[in-house]
């Protein structure tokens, strides 16, 4: 099924946003995934009449602002029918950009007077730049309709972030308050609630009684890649776990929703997350690790201590791992393990879900009895069932068979699904605020822990599967 094309709050004419306002039109997030996002959804008509509106403290010309739309809409205009250029011609036809500071008070509130409503305000700025431009407005300039699209990282700790919500929700409802997260697609996050909730076989079995273990695993390949100024001072726990893999694992275990509607969907991913917790005294329940000088299909990769902008004193982690407790009675007992990495060997993007074994399997049978696992890859979305059968050559010895899915995916980039979302006033993948607070509060145990030294920083060489003492990792 093409969830596009079953919107659960349909486009409505008056609520559809008629401007965006990218705030930073200047940086990497707009040019290099914000404007070719927007331009598969202007090519596929889903932005009919909208005008795009470039701002930032560079003294730009429209011509300036226009040669960037044009060659960040490039890849689309390739694959574009006529129709689809003349929507882009358009789109980069009428956008218009205005140079200001947007944390000068009222500035921003008097160019959003100017423009045709409702206006979504795109922070495509650095986070403390976005919580200033927020403070330099005020509610009564603001239309209601006006959507305000807050990216990662939201907030540097649960105190902040709910900070960041009070002056949010003074100035908008929390409706159109777009926090976002980019890492599960629409497609994907229905593509797992359709599996969960669509099949008997699965939706009986998928509590603490069968299921033994939940993995989300987010393995990169790719090392720092001059990404110091951020990362150096976020990590691998900040800027994977707690903003997209506490979110992959609330999907996978919420309780079924009652409609798609964004409040039933919200409302139990709310209620998963304010269950989880770490026993970050326990010292199984965290792991951390940077990489050392290395190599990466022929590519050598620095010790990242050595990094230019990297301070190794501040211990940053390129690795991480989380074991999270879900305190209800469906998954009492189970481990949620997270983990994400920078510089390994093997790109891995998926959640493995390893069932209890059986109580008994028949007194004959040889070989290895091994858990049954599903595996749902992320982007491509895939589905591995991995299950044991009769070997070939002798019928009694057990072996291993694994029946494979491609699930369907859409045309769109994931800046194309969310912006797709805050146009139409849908905020179904958009992090609601108590969420936003509690990925915080969950982490934030872990992050005393670390910077107590309580957990050691380990060591592993860019290129392989992670420190030796972790082992091969129980489900590569
Ligand atoms: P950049 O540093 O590349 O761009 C920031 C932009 O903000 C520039 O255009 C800059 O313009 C503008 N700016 C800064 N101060 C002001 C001001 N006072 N008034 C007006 N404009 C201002 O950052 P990114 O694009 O990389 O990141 C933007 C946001 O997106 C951050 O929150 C980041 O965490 C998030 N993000 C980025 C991703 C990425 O891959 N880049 C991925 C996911 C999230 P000028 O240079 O003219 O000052």
């Amino acid at each position: 099924m093409d969830t596009s094309e079953h919107d659960i709050l349909p486009a409505d004419a008056d609520t559809r946003v008629r401007t965006l306002l990218i705030l930073g039109a200047s940086g990497d997030l707009t040019g290099r995934l914000l404007l070719p996002g927007l331009a598969r959804l202007v090519r596929l008509g889903r932005a009919e009449g909208l005008r795009l509106v470039g701002a930032g403290s560079d003294d730009w010309s429209e011509e300036q602002w226009q040669a960037r739309v044009d060659s960040s809409f490039e890849g689309a205009r390739r694959s574009a029918d006529e129709a689809g250029l003349a929507a882009l011609d358009g789109v980069r036809q009428g956008s218009t950009y205005f140079c200001l500071d947007v944390t000068e008070q009222g500035a921003l509130a008097t160019l959003v007077a100017t423009l045709e409503g409702p206006v979504a305000i795109y922070f495509a700025l650095p986070p403390a730049v976005s919580q200033l431009a927020c403070s330099a407005l005020y509610a009564d300039a603001l239309p209601k309709s006006t959507r305000l699209v807050m990216e990662k990282p939201f907030g540097t700790d649960q105190a902040s972030a709910h900070a960041l919500n009070t002056k949010l929700a003074a100035l908008v409802p929390e409706e159109n308050i777009h926090r976002v997260d980019h890492f599960l697609g629409k497609a994907t996050v229905f593509n797992i609630l359709g599996l969960r909730f669509a099949n008997r076989i699965l939706e009986p079995v998928w509590n603490n009684l069968h299921i033994e273990k939940v993995e989300v695993v987010f393995d990169e390949d790719l090392s720092l890649e001059n990404r110091a100024r951020y990362y150096d001072g976020a990590g691998a726990l900040r800027d994977m776990i707690q903003s997209h893999l506490l979110h992959v694992m609330a999907l996978l275990a919420l309780n079924a929703p009652s409609t798609l509607h964004e409040r039933d969907l919200r409302d139990q991913i709310g209620s998963v997350l304010r269950a989880s917790s770490v026993d970050a005294g326990n010292p199984d329940s965290s792991r951390r690790a940077r990489y050392t000088a290395g190599g990466i299909a022929g590519r050598s990769v620095p010790d990242y201590a050595a990094e230019p902008g990297v301070d190794p004193a501040r211990d940053t982690e390129t690795l991480a791992e989380i074991v999270v407790s879900i305190n209800n009675d469906r998954w009492a007992g189970v481990p949620f393990i997270l983990r994400s990495g920078k510089a390994l060997a093997v790109k891995r993007k998926e959640a493995i879900i390893t069932f209890r074994p059986v109580s008994h399997v028949p007194t004959g049978f040889t070989g290895q009895d091994s858990p049954t696992r599903l595996r749902i890859g992320f982007g491509p979305d895939t589905l591995q069932l991995e299950l044991d059968v009769n070997g070939p050559g002798d019928i009694f010895s057990l072996d291993r068979t694994v029946l494979r899915a491609e699930l369907n995916a859409t045309d769109l980039l994931p800046y194309g699904e969310v912006l797709d979302g805050v146009l139409a006033g849908d905020p179904t993948l958009s992090v609601r605020g108590d969420t936003a607070e509690d990925c915080w509060r969950i982490v934030e145990p872990v992050l005393a822990a670390w910077a107590s030294g309580e957990v050691p920083l380990e060591e592993y060489p860019a290129g392989s599967p992670g420190p030796a003492s972790w082992g091969p990792g129980t489900a590569t």
